[in-house]
């Protein structure tokens, strides 16, 4: 048995951050990573898919010349071994820095294999025990795959097993109308493919306002996605070399037909093979580990991390937790998570920004509200740059004069939502963001106006 003072199981956005901290203060640190390094995001999460998405965004523009005043000679010929081998690049930078770090890590030791517990303080890796007062989980999650009839018998594709694709699929078809099915959705459907996205609820993306499903369905339309939701009784089979999807929809056709399926129904974490009982740690009915504010488990010396406490579910969540991690260890200064404003993004293009509140939370919360909204075409950046397509919305409490959420499904919308995010980090009353005096020609710059036009929120 080898004895630390810290052990790290898996290296997503939280442990290698987390490892250079704890190395650096003089522990002796060491790190279990069971496959790529830098976890989903580096190698099949944010980081390749939004080498792709970049990708897409391109030949999208090439096709839109005659709109900007150019022409392209002949057609647009895609190369999707060049478009993966970009891919590959970029996300293999990434892989490749986190694995150098923690192999060059002072006080670091890197052990390559599946780590499990075997007791609270000790873990097996291989042949080897190793055996710590503080562990630190950071295991990440994976494809979720759904228990539907005919699913086991076909071939089909998750965000993984995407990463290899170097052709382009004659129809693909997408199982899940979120944030994961609608980026490769509509990348696929700009490289060339037809595709069909299917969503077992009433409309896409529901944890977003009505709106907002709304206008990003449109815009996916206008691409030639054909979006089938209300998918209520799905069944799969194999005809004639196609897959073939049975829909309970509705409206339209009862059965759709591809070439391939991508699995984009959510994720699970990783911890049913971690030997979590033999360490006594709790976890939720799904599998997600319990954490406290600070992130520490139930079981003394043991934290978790990232996507496996349930607690977020992104790339910047899972660094933050690092971050309160490492300020209540080592700084002396109490981060907790429960400061942290909800924020993320969808990389559609147009993208999504999100920060705090959707406006069916304000509505849930009976505050007495004010919302402002300004669409896209009246944005003078966005129409100078011809994507007119989105809004931007802002809610604030009308008492409090607390700025509550704001959604920006626009060009740069992914950007500009961060000036609203630091105000709600300054606890800044609404009024501040009116009276800024942002840069012209921006998207940002309607900010302020958005605000001088705040109604109150309909009941
Ligand atoms: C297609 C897709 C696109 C995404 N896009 C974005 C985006 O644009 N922005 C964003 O913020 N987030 C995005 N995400 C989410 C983001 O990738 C994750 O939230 C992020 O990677 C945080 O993960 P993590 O730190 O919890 O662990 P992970 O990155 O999942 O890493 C966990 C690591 O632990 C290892 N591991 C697991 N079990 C063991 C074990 N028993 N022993 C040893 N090692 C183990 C795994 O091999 C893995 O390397 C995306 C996800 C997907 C799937």
């Amino acid at each position: 048995m080898t004895t630390y003072d810290a052990i790290i199981i898996g290296t997503g956005q939280a442990g290698p951050s987390l490892a250079r901290r704890l190395a650096g203060s003089g522990m002796k640190v060491a790190i279990i990573e069971r496959g790529r390094f830098g976890g989903t995001c580096v190698n099949t999460g944010c980081t390749p898919t939004k080498t792709l998405v970049a990708s897409a965004y391109a030949v999208h523009v090439a096709r839109r010349g005659a709109d900007y005043g150019f022409t392209v000679g002949g057609d647009i010929k895609v190369d999707m071994k060049r478009i993966k081998a970009r891919k590959d690049y970029v996300a293999g930078l990434s892989n490749k820095g986190v694995e150098r770090s923690l192999k060059n890590l002072e006080n670091g030791t890197v052990y390559e294999g599946h780590a499990r517990f075997r007791s609270p303080h000790e873990v097996e890796v291989g042949s080897e025990i190793l055996s710590a007062d503080k562990i630190f989980i950071n295991v990440g999650g994976r494809a979720a795959v759904p228990a539907i009839a005919g699913l086991d018998q076909i071939d089909y594709l998750t965000n993984s097993s995407m990463m290899d694709i170097d052709f382009l699929p004659q129809h693909l078809l997408v199982l899940g109308g979120s944030y994961i099915g609608l980026e490769f959705g509509q990348m696929y459907r700009r490289f060339g493919s037809p595709v069909t996205i299917v969503e077992v609820g009433p409309r896409l993306i529901a944890r977003e306002d009505e709106d907002v499903s709304e206008a990003v369905a449109a815009f996916l339309s206008r691409e030639g996605v054909e979006i089938r939701t209300n998918a209520t009784c799905l069944s799969l089979s194999q005809r004639n070399g196609e897959i073939v999807m049975a829909l309970d929809c509705d409206q339209g056709a009862r059965e759709v037909k591809g070439s391939h399926l991508l699995v984009a129904t959510g994720r699970r974490p990783n911890t049913d093979d971690l030997g979590l009982d033999r360490a006594g740690v709790t976890m939720d009915k799904r599998g997600y580990i319990e954490v406290d504010d600070e992130l520490r488990t139930n079981v003394p010396g043991i934290w978790a991390l990232g996507d496996c406490n349930g607690r977020g579910a992104f790339t910047h969540t899972s660094y933050n937790d690092f971050e309160i991690v490492a300020a209540n260890l080592l700084d002396g200064d109490r981060r907790r998570l429960s400061d942290r404003i909800p924020a993320y993004a969808l990389y559609t293009d147009p993208p999504l920004g999100r920060a705090g509140m959707t406006e069916t939370e304000v509505r849930r919360s009976g505050r007495r509200a004010l919302v402002g909204r300004i669409a896209m075409e009246d944005v003078s950046r966005a129409f100078e740059k011809g994507e007119t397509e989105g809004f931007m919305k802002i809610l604030v409490d009308a008492d409090s004069q607390e700025i509550l959420g704001a959604s920006f499904l626009g060009t740069s919308g992914d950007e500009a939502i961060h000036c609203v995010l630091d105000a709600m980090y300054a606890k800044a009353p609404y009024t501040v963001l009116q009276r800024a005096m942002h840069i012209h020609p921006t998207i940002a710059e309607f900010i302020p106006t958005i605000i001088g036009d705040l109604v109150p929120l309909s009941p």
